[in-house]
């Protein structure tokens, strides 16, 4: 009786009904489920497309970001080349001396009666244009030393560092080591007064006639001073050391690729 009357009560009914009712219900929640489920799925799709789109985006500015920086980190370290392209003549430079190349012997010309003096060929021939213009303007110009050759450099520069108890660095602030100095090229000259000799290769030789006039004549035949007062190169005030700038070689052998003014060596 329990068993028919239980198993009765389901099929007559709940079973039946039940099960249709639920179909019904089934289905419409079903749909609604389902419909619900699609505009979740679209948005959960859209916003994880979404978020994939910016977090894609955002890893190609990242990656194009860096490019960018890169490019600008470049582009300071090109602009600081040119900073370091002096540094680049500093590889050729010792204790401010810039390297100089030895004139060729056929190319020099003696400024001296005696021979003792040389210069290279164009800055022979206007130094003495020069020698006279002086003259006649009552000024003795009187070459103390011309071209000299790297040997020659030699001594000047170690010897007479160790007699008088020079550092390399201290002796360079005064003369050119080796290989370095101006008057290898044979444009450089050192110039004195003829009437006051104590006053050679000394700052005080600025006092003098020869000087006052070389000031206001020497770029007529294309001299100029080498190591005026504060320099870029450091070295020690000449007023003495002048040096030829009339032609292309000259211009070249003391500007080109450089962006200091004066160039190196000394006395
Ligand atoms: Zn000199």
């Amino acid at each position: 009786m329990k068993k028919a009357g239980f198993s009765e009560k389901p099929q007559n009914s709940s079973s039946g009904s039940g099960d249709d009712i639920p179909v019904a219900l089934r289905d419409t929640p079903d749909t609604g489920s389902k419909l619900r489920v699609q505009p979740l799925v679209l948005v959960i799709g859209g916003l994880t497309g979404f978020v994939l789109l910016s977090v894609i985006s955002g890893f190609l500015f990242f990656v194009t970001a860096p490019k960018k920086t890169a490019d600008s980190i470049p582009a300071s370290t090109g602009s600081v080349p040119a900073p370091t392209n002096s540094p680049g003549i500093d590889s050729n430079t010792i204790l401010g001396h810039l390297a100089y190349a030895e004139a060729p012997e056929s190319e020099l010309l003696a400024i001296t009666a005696d021979g003792r003096i040389k210069m290279r060929q164009a800055a022979a021939q206007k130094f003495q244009a020069m020698v006279q213009a002086a003259r006649s303007a009552g000024v003795i110009l009187t070459p103390i030393s011309g071209f000299r050759s790297v040997k020659d450099q030699e001594p000047l520069f170690f010897d007479v560092g160790a007699q008088r108890n020079q550092t390399p660095a201290q002796r360079a602030s005064l003369s050119a080591p080796p290989g370095h100095s101006e008057h290898h090229t044979g444009y450089a000259v050192d110039i004195g007064d003829g009437t006051v000799p104590a006053t050679n290769l000394q700052p005080h030789f600025e006092n003098t006639k020869a000087y006052q006039w070389l000031q206001a004549n020497a770029a007529r035949f294309s001299f100029e001073m080498s190591f005026p007062k504060g320099n870029t190169q450091g070295v020690s005030y000449e007023p003495w050391h002048w040096r030829f700038v009339g032609d292309r070689n000259s211009l070249e052998t003391f500007y080109k690729a450089r962006n200091l003014k004066p160039t190196n060596t000394t006395d």
